[in-house]
Parts: structure tokens; C-alpha cells; sequence
């Protein structure tokens, strides 16, 4: 049985599906007004493997994430640079999809625009001023949260005590503090839709309850996202899908956080600051590793030092992908356990790998029983036992690919040519042969690779 922590009850629980072999699951997508950032990597990361596993464990997953194209950021920044809310929103929605691709994110298999989903929402507006869920003030409509008995359920403690850090706006005419805009009256400039109680766009948190329900149906699974998404944002969905008297998630996860380290670090940091940034300078794959060798739950460090250390345990897997003729997986592919049959010592690996990521996904414990498979696959080839050795290889491969991550090496992405030269140097260096190796490493700088030496073999990358 799949478990995972719920926010709402604050526990591991088991993650029940509302039919059986299926399940539905909601991710808050990016407001896309600038380049990606480094949490908006985790986010997707984290939920891209939750939903490879479970698919990988043999549930047919539908896995919806969407996309904020209307928002304060988008009309600042159109007007900042004289061009519109549609081109803005266009541009970088277009570079986090890049950016998805780089990090071998898997397309969700829906992915709702909120100005695709305003007649529905000015819908739900309308019903809940119909009964007095919802009222009017001079810039716009807002939620009367006092008419949601639990209200504040997803945080988790008493909303006084949060009142000092949240983001809500303080406005005289609110009822509460906790009201939140569901609509906003339109400004001069600013795109607009009508609607019967005044004309405006919606407010964040009515896009996602109306396009969940709308593409995953009443009572849906699993509804996820980033830690700071949990209050208010998700919370007011809750609340809003509560008034409309609707079941909404029965399970809530959410992914810690980013942290960049001190002042100094983040100086140093330079390039690291956006997620585009990151990829031209790193193996993609890095990024992903890092992400997997913490808990979802539990918050990461990104720095220099920790992308070089992963990098450095990337170089394990090329020499393994080198070593063993492995598949490529990852990237648009979900791996599913039903296509491979195990035995023996491989056997034992997927079952030890699968109970720890059934439980909470605990992807930091089975990595590290993953990299221990890797140096026993090694052991048992340079022993002489090369099918034994290949088939805990392939075991390997395939549970890394489970969790999105490819055990190749950038040699597979290349041509034979390249991939001959990288062989050709381990051979001389292999034998201390110093001066062919050295001639092969200048080769292949010539051909726009960087190489490295690794006590597990020549690495190579793009500069
Ligand atoms: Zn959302």
C-alpha cells in the first residue's frame, strides 16, 4: 500500500483512491511573469517523481497541473515593458516548459489555463453571492471565510498566531482579515472579463478549485504543491469548494523548501538564481538527484557545493551506464515496475527500494541503497560475474528511472564517436598511459566537451 504524509492530519496515512487502480492528482502550477526559479524546480520535482512511483507501482495516474497566465506580476511586467499580459504570460510559459524539459519532467496529462476557465468561476462567484458566501467592496468580491466553520484547517494552528507572517491584505472594508479576493474590479489598462457583479478578473485562489473540479471531479485524490502554497492558497480553494459544497481533496501534500544558505553563499551563488541559469551550467540531471537525495518533506540546500556533490555521484552512474549496456529511461517516459522481471539479488533490491519509497516516498534512503547497488554491480563484474553484475545494473537503472532520473552518461547522448573516445581514455589512463590519455581528453575538448576525471572514469558535459 502507497502511503504518504497529509497535511491535514498531520500523519502518514495510506493513500486511499476514490477507484480503485486510478488516481487523480492536482499540482498549483507556476504564475509564469519571470524565468523559473529554484523552488519552482523542487515543486515540479518532487511531484514529477511522486507521480512516476505511483505509476511505476502500477496506478494509472492523472496528473493535472496548471498554469496562472493572469496575475498581478503579468500585468506589472506588461506594462513595465509596453507589451501585453498574453505576451508575457506566453514567454515564460514557454521558458518553464523549456526548463521542464531540461530536468525531464514529464507533460501532466492536463494542463488548465486560468483565462480558460473564467465562465466557470464567475459561476461560482455568483452562487456564493447568492447566498451571502460572498460579498462586494469598492476593488472587488470577496470570500467571507466566517461562513467555513473550520476555516484555517490546512494551517495548521491557530490563525492569530499566524496573522504577523501570512500574506493577506489588510483592507478596512473586509469583514475579516481572512476574506480574500475572489474577483478584482478592473483597472484602467488592465484585461478585463464581464461579469453580472461587475466587470474584472478573478483572484487566485478561485482558478484552482474550479479547474480540479472541473478536470478531476468531486472528491479527488491527492492535491499537492510547495509549503508555502498550504496557507492561504490551499486553504482558501478548501474553503471555497467547503462553501460550494463540493468534496474536494482527501489528501493534501506538500514539498519543503528551497534554501540558497547565508548571505554569502546566495552572493556566491551568482548564476545559480534561476532554474534556466542552473541548467546551463550544470548536468540537468544534477538538479534532480539533489532534490531526491532529501526528504519531499524536508528543506534542501542549494549551493555550489551541494550541486557539485551531486554531480560527482552522477559520475557513478555514466561509469555504470558505460560499464553495462543500461536503457535510457526518464524524460517523457514513466517506467512501470509490470514491464521488467527481477530475480535474485535484483529481485531483493526492487522490493527494499519499493518498500522505502511506499512509505512517505523516502527517496533519500533508497538512493542511498541504490548507490550501494551500484558498487555491488561493479564488485561483481570485476569478479568476473558479468551477467550478474548486468542484471543488478539493469535493476538499478531501472528504479533510478522509476524516479525520473536517467543512469546515462551525456557519452550515451552523443555520438559512437564520442562515446569510442571516452572509452579509449579510460583504456590508457586505465593502464597509465598519460600521454594517449591526455591526447584523447584534448580531442575531446575540441569538440566542445568538458572533461573530468572521476575515480569511476572519464565524466564528460557540455560546456
Ligand atoms: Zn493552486
Amino acid at each position: 500500500m502507497l502511503r504518504l504524509y497529509d497535511t491535514v492530519h498531520g500523519e502518514v496515512r495510506d493513500l486511499a483512491t476514490r477507484e480503485s487502480g486510478h488516481l487523480s492528482m492536482y499540482v498549483c502550477g507556476p504564475t509564469v511573469y519571470d524565468l523559473p526559479h529554484l523552488g519552482h524546480g523542487r515543486f515540479t520535482l518532487v511531484w514529477d517523481v511522486a507521480r512516476r512511483w505511483f505509476t511505476f507501482r502500477g496506478l494509472d495516474v492523472r496528473y493535472v497541473s496548471n498554469i496562472t497566465d493572469i496575475d498581478d506580476n503579468i500585468i506589472n511586467r506588461a506594462q513595465r515593458e509596453g507589451s501585453s499580459e498574453t505576451e508575457v504570460s506566453a514567454t515564460y510559459e514557454n521558458e518553464w516548459w523549456k526548463a521542464m524539459s531540461a530536468i525531464g519532467v514529464a507533460r501532466p496529462d492536463d494542463i488548465p489555463h486560468a483565462t480558460q476557465y473564467v465562465p466557470e468561476m464567475v459561476t461560482l462567484i455568483e452562487s456564493f453571492l447568492a447566498q451571502d458566501i460572498a460579498y462586494v467592496i469598492s476593488d472587488g468580491v470577496y470570500f467571507d471565510t466566517s461562513r467555513v466553520p473550520d476555516y484555517g484547517l490546512l494551517a495548521g494552528q491557530p490563525l492569530d498566531t499566524l496573522r504577523a507572517g501570512a500574506r493577506v491584505d489588510a483592507n478596512d472594508e473586509k469583514r475579516s482579515v481572512w476574506d480574500f479576493a475572489l474577483w478584482k474590479f478592473a483597472k484602467p489598462g488592465e484585461p478585463v472579463w464581464s461579469a453580472s457583479f461587475g466587470d474584472g478578473r478573478p483572484g487566485w485562489h478561485t482558478e484552482c478549485v474550479v479547474m480540479s473540479l472541473a478536470l478531476l471531479g468531486d472528491g479527488f485524490d491527492l492535491h499537492c504543491g510547495g509549503l508555502d502554497l498550504k496557507f492561504p492558497h490551499h486553504e482558501n480553494e478548501r474553503a471555497q469548494a467547503e462553501a460550494a459544497r463540493r468534496p474536494f481533496a482527501q489528501h493534501w501534500g506538500h514539498n519543503g523548501w528551497v534554501m540558497v544558505g547565508d548571505e554569502k553563499m546566495s552572493k556566491s551563488l551568482g548564476n545559480f538564481t534561476s532554474l534556466t541559469d542552473l541548467l546551463q551550467h550544470t548536468d540537468a540531471r544534477a538538479y534532480r538527484l539533489l532534490v531526491i537525495r532529501s526528504h519531499y518533506r524536508s528543506p534542501i540546500e542549494v549551493s555550489p557545493t551541494t550541486i557539485a556533490d551531486a554531480e560527482r555521484a552522477l559520475g557513478r552512474l555514466d561509469a555504470l551506464a558505460r560499464r553495462f549496456d543500461v536503457p535510457v529511461l526518464g524524460g517523457e517516459q514513466l517506467v512501470m515496475a509490470s514491464e521488467y522481471a527481477f530475480s535474485g539479488a535484483s529481485a531483493d533490491l526492487v522490493e527494499k527500494v519499493g518498500a522505502l519509497l511506499d512509505e512517505d516516498l523516502n527517496t533519500p534512503l533508497a538512493v542511498a541503497v541504490l548507490f550501494d547497488a551500484v558498487s555491488a554491480a561493479n564488485t561483481l563484474a570485476d569478479q568476473g560475474e558479468i551477467g550478474a553484475g548486468a542484471e543488478l545494473a539493469l535493476a538499478v537503472t531501472v528504479l533510478f528511472g522509476a524516479l525520473g532520473l536517467s543512469v546515462f552518461s551525456a557519452v550515451h547522448d552523443s555520438d559512437d564517436e564520442v562515446r569510442a573516445l571516452v572509452s579509449a581514455r579510460d583504456e590508457a589512463r586505465s593502464v597509465g598511459n598519460w600521454g594517449e590519455a591526455d591526447r584523447l581528453r584534448d580531442e575531446l575538448v575540441s569538440r566542445g566537451w568538458i572533461v573530468e576525471d572521476s575515480t569511476d572514469g572519464t565524466r564528460i558535459r557540455r560546456g
